[in-house]
């Protein structure tokens, strides 16, 4: 086959990577602890589940969907949103379907970047944002996230020669991998940021409602004036379990949804009409389940944190997210450390260099696993003598 440059300058995804090395040690016959990617272990509820089987029996849903998403779909969407954060959102101009929000992201930046655009991208993050806009033709320039800053971007750092060039910017908070969230100040100060420069904010929200104790993740739709140029991607994966269906919304600034509608309707033909039949009821659900799942995962973090605590960590607890962000200890990088997980203690976790440079120095733990799992991953790796306070043990 010809060379396609587009495919040999695309990293491999991190996570298909992820997929082989666990498919190797399980064929070695290891009792793999898999704190690895974020997917959700507990199953879709059953009320979405019947939802979906009521659906499926009907044959109107079985022809190709409006491109936009359905007129109920786009009211329900409307309606979570007006009821959970107090934004209010036009059906037919501000709220779009997508198959998850993955495709959303991806197929805005082809919407708002040309050649030669910079895309602000912060470091660490999904990767997507960062491979698309090169894919795009676009580059993108990266905003480290620090601790020191609370894993926010230095919005001031940027030169002004960056500026002129940027058309979108993306934030994700409560954030994947390193668990952060955003002050209401910080949510003020980038939408005053992108208003000023022109700038497109696309807010990642996939994790609003994994948040622990009386913590509620806002949308960046609350801050006033944010609609005019700012996007949010949602979608049902992580709130449900449903990462398999594939069903998300773009909502937000007219423009940027338009735009990315002209893509749309010439890549995809939208979501399947039984999803989008069953993703109205799982939003207009009861609260009860989400609030149970994050009674779990409230209680996995808890054990997650305290066990790597217990064993030389210091590490906050965190507010929201499945992710534990953990420094290596002094000696490794994040692939060393990763490799030394798997391969002594049959614990694989993803090294924070896959999310961008500024992840290096740091491996991300998932809690998508049961609390029993993640005590025998923290015992496995106490009883190999891993600490967090330790100079790696020289090999002699
Ligand atoms: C999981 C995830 C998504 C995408 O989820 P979809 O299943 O495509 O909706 C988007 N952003 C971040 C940061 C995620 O972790």
């Amino acid at each position: 086959m010809k060379q396609n440059k587009r495919i040999s300058n695309t990293p491999k995804y991190l996570f298909a990577e992820i997929d082989k090395k666990k498919a190797a040690s399980i064929a070695r016959g290891v009792d793999l602890i898999d704190l690895s990617i974020g997917d959700p272990d507990q199953p879709t509820p059953k009320y979405i589940i019947d939802s979906m089987k009521k659906a499926l029996d009907d044959p109107s849903t079985h022809n190709y969907p409006p491109y936009e998403g359905t007129k109920d779909f786009r009211t329900a969407v409307s309606k979570w949103y007006k009821k959970r954060f107090n934004v209010d959102l036009d059906p037919e101009s501000e709220v779009m379907s997508l198959i998850g929000s993955k495709e959303g992201i991806a197929h805005m930046i082809f919407a708002l970047i040309d050649p030669g655009d910079v895309s602000l991208v912060p470091d660490p993050s999904y990767p997507v944002y960062k491979v698309c806009t090169i894919l795009a033709g676009g580059t993108p320039h990266m905003l480290p996230l620090k601790k020191e800053n609370g894993f926010l971007p230095d919005l001031d750092s940027i030169d002004a020669q960056t500026l002129k060039k940027a058309k979108l910017m993306f934030i994700n908070y409560p954030n994947n991998p390193t668990s952060a969230t955003a002050s209401r100040e910080f949510l003020e100060k980038a939408v005053k940021f992108c208003k000023k420069n022109d700038i497109i904010l696309c807010s990642d929200l996939a994790y609003s409602e994994v948040c622990f104790g009386n913590y509620a993740a806002e949308s960046i739709l609350q801050i006033p004036g944010a609609k005019d140029i700012a996007v949010e991607f949602h979608s049902l994966s992580k709130t449900f379990n449903m990462t398999g269906w594939r069903i998300g919304m773009a909502v937000g600034s007219k423009d940027a949804i338009k735009a990315l509608a002209i893509i749309k309707t010439n890549v995809d033909s939208g979501a399947f009409k039984a999803i989008q039949k069953a993703a109205i009821d799982a939003l207009n659900g009861p609260e009860g389940f989400t609030k149970g799942m994050n009674l779990i995962y409230e209680k996995r973090m808890k054990a997650m944190i305290d066990g790597l605590n217990s064993i030389g960590w210091k590490l906050d607890h965190t507010k929201a997210t499945f992710y534990v962000w953990v420094p290596v200890p002094k000696g490794y990088t994040s692939a060393s450390f990763c490799e030394v997980l798997l391969e002594k203690c049959g614990v694989l976790v993803v090294p924070g260099s896959g999310y961008g440079e500024s992840g290096e120095g740091y491996v991300r733990f998932c809690i998508t696993a049961d609390e029993s799992r993640i005590k025998e991953a923290i015992q496995r790796i106490k009883s190999e003598g891993i600490r967090g306070d330790q100079l790696k043990a020289l090999k002699n």
